[in-house]
């Protein structure tokens, strides 16, 4: 079996020997196909960093082990990593953490065992990284929260959860206050729940789980996140267990899967042989699983937890009085500790059953749509507009344009309604939010939008617009801060 390999940059290469070298002494049956990815193959000139050889190699073997890589710097620049898991779908993110016994933290010591699978959605959200000024003053970020999108990684974590034989799982969110996207999140989570019965499925606003995961760890199994909310929770979890040096992640799609340690490429400390290989190597062994080599992955994985309850260490983690060793170091204790069980967590030792993934040879790209509910019309637009004038004046101005079709229905400035009620104290900014629906809920078509953006645009400059669409009765459109 043949998986492709990305170093990566920074203490990238120097994990990634160690590890390699730790799967090579225990006769993983892996072939390895090294591609050109990275900073340094950005800075070649290929802007989503790897060439296309690359990225021919990885869509043809269908699984990438990569070592973390440096985002290069610059307006406009998108991170390599999050082009890779964008690029291939890898629509789930998902990330182990569980108390390492050797691993000194405040959980340890007050003996609550942490064992937390945070799953987060990997595409979507803010990280679509589309963005716009609207004006000088006013940037405006767009947050893509699919149904599709979410059905995908929602469905992923409750079959990992019914796999892992979990007792609970638990979508974090905040639905209370992004009702359009959070909530469709929501419906989606408690949609594929009624497949699972067996599962208790509960919910916790975000705010809150973060609040209940540093007090009563233990309480938590899986947790379900969208990916900015993701990307936090499960940075705090990483805390929980002892730092990013011991945080694996697996970016999981349809067709090809990517392995790689959740830290970047620390700067401070590449080439100096001190770098904390455990993270990557606890992805590596998430990848041995996801390809069904769960004896080497239970050998080395029994090897790891035995060096870390011997007090071997790195110099990021461990007993002080212990002399730190190097990333070699700590790879060769790993390899001498093979046939060891460690005294707590070991891990049960089952035979391989080599069975990649098969690469799917796409010819077009999927499309993803679900069955629509219900007919949707168009019920009036809002004007995203700029202006430094006051809401009474703006509205005068509004009303001259509203023509037979539409009414002024309200004035918002940062989401809080400033007209037709409002308070002088609330501060404004130069752009606000126009909202026009159809008289006596007429259906509009686009020509009518269009009609009133071209009547509109004689008073004001118009910085971006939003239709308000209505499946049946049913508003597809948030409400302004005290309308
Ligand atoms: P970082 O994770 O690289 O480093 C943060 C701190 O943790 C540093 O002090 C570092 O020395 C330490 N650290 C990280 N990994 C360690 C390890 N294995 N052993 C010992 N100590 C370790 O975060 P950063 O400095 O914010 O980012 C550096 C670069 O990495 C940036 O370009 C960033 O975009 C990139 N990055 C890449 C990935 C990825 O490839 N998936 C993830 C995060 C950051």
């Amino acid at each position: 079996m043949k998986i492709a390999v990305a170093k990566g940059d920074g203490i990238g290469p120097e994990i990634m020997e160690a590890v390699l070298k730790i799967f090579t002494a225990n006769r993983v049956p892996l072939e390895y196909a090294f591609v050109e990815m990275g900073k340094w193959v950005f800075d070649k000139g290929f802007n989503n960093g790897m060439t296309p050889a690359a990225q021919q190699t990885i869509e043809e073997l269908g699984l990438l082990f990569k070592g973390p890589m440096e985002t290069p710097k610059g307006k406009g620049v998108k991170s390599i990593n999050v082009t890779a898991r964008k690029t291939w779908n890898t629509f789930a993110n998902k990330r182990v953490f569980e108390s390492l016994h050797g691993v000194t933290t405040v959980f340890s010591k007050a003996g609550i065992p942490i064992d937390i699978t945070v799953v987060r959605e990997n595409i979507e959200d803010t990280y679509g990284g589309i963005e716009h000024m609207l004006t000088y003053d006013v940037a405006l970020s767009r947050r893509f929260i699919t149904r599709p999108g979410s059905m995908q990684v929602i469905r992923y974590a409750f079959e990992m959860a019914r796999q892992k034989k979990a007792r609970r799982i638990t979508c974090g969110h905040k639905a209370n206050i992004m009702k359009l996207t959070d909530g469709l999140f929501l419906d989606c989570f408690y949609e594929v729940a009624k497949e699972y019965p067996e599962l208790k499925a509960d919910d916790v606003i975000v705010d809150d789980l973060c609040m209940k995961l540093v007090t009563r760890p233990d309480l938590f199994d899986v947790v379900v996140l969208t990916n900015l909310q993701g990307d936090i929770v499960s940075d705090l979890c990483a805390g929980l267990v002892g730092g990013l040096g011991f945080a694996p992640s697996a970016n999981i799609g349809d067709y090809i899967s990517i392995f790689e340690a959740v830290h970047g490429t620390a700067p401070d400390i590449a080439g100096k042989n001190i770098a904390n290989p455990t993270a990557l190597l606890l992805s590596g062994i998430a990848m041995l699983h996801h390809v069904g080599l769960t004896e080497n992955a239970a050998i080395i994985e029994n090897a790891l937890l035995y060096t870390l309850e011997s007090g071997v260490h790195t110099r990021d983690f461990g007993d002080k009085t212990i002399p730190a060793v190097g990333t070699t170091g700590f790879a060769d204790a790993i390899i001498s500790h093979f046939g060891k069980t460690p005294r707590i967590g070991a891990k049960e030792i089952i035979p391989n059953k080599p069975g990649t993934p098969t690469p799917m040879k796409l010819e077009k790209n999927p499309m993803m749509v679900s069955k629509e509910q219900g007919s949707e019309t168009i019920a009036g637009v809002d004007l995203f507009i700029q202006s430094d004038e006051q809401p009474t004046t703006i509205a005068e101005k509004c009303k001259g344009h509203a023509g037979t079709k539409f009414k002024l229905v309200n004035i918002s400035n940062r989401g809080t309604q400033v007209w037709p009620t409002g308070s002088v104290y609330t501060n404004l900014v130069n752009q606000y939010n126009i909202r026009f629906e159809s008289i006596n809920d007429q259906p509009l078509t686009q020509q009518d939008i269009i009609g009133l953006y071209v009547s509109m645009t004689g008073n004001f400059r118009i910085c971006s617009f939003e239709l308000l669409n209505k499946w049946g009765d049913k508003k597809a459109y948030s409400l302004a801060q005290g309308q």
